[in-house]
């Protein structure tokens, strides 16, 4: 796998990139394409391919680099507000198979607009409520 992804090529140093951090675990480095300046993708150095296979302690090294560098990020680059993100198969808009999480500084006026839910029918909340309890309930 090192050798034919993107991010795993990053970590190795094959691929070039802008380093914001580096410890024995996880590396980030700035987005190539970003939705502001200063937004930044933090990677587990270990290939996984997203949040369904990436091991338990490497997802909490993982987030305590986001904590860490976050705030960070946030002060540096100015920012009134700061959006985390992970996106997880094509659907959700996962380009790269590489786990990452995005740190996208935010501005009061950078135009971009949230997603906007819809309410639930009558009775739909309890039903999926009901189904994701019981999944948990059968997980064990
Ligand atoms: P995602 O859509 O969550 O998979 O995001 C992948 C991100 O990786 C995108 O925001 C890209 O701009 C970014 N990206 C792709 N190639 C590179 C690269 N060589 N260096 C830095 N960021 C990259
Ligand atoms: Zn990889």
């Amino acid at each position: 796998m090192e050798n034919t992804c993107l991010f795993c090529q990053i970590v190795s140093g094959k691929i070039p990139s802008e380093k914001v951090y580096e410890d024995a675990q996880t590396y980030a480095f700035l987005d190539i394409h970003p939705v502001n300046p200063g937004h930044t993708l933090v990677i587990p150095k270990m290939h996984a391919e997203n949040i369904y296979d990436i091991p338990q302690t490497h997802f909490c090294d993982l987030m305590e680099t986001v904590r860490r560098l976050a705030p960070l990020v946030k002060e540096t680059l100015n920012a009134d507000g700061i959006n985390i993100a992970m996106n997880n198969d094509s659907a959700a808009g996962q380009l790269v198979f590489h786990a990452h999480i995005h740190i996208i500084p935010r501005f009061d006026k950078d135009g971009y607009q949230h997603w906007r839910g819809t309410p639930y029918a009558e009775g739909e909340m309890t039903t999926i409520g009901n189904a994701l309890r019981k999944s948990l309930a059968d997980e064990n």
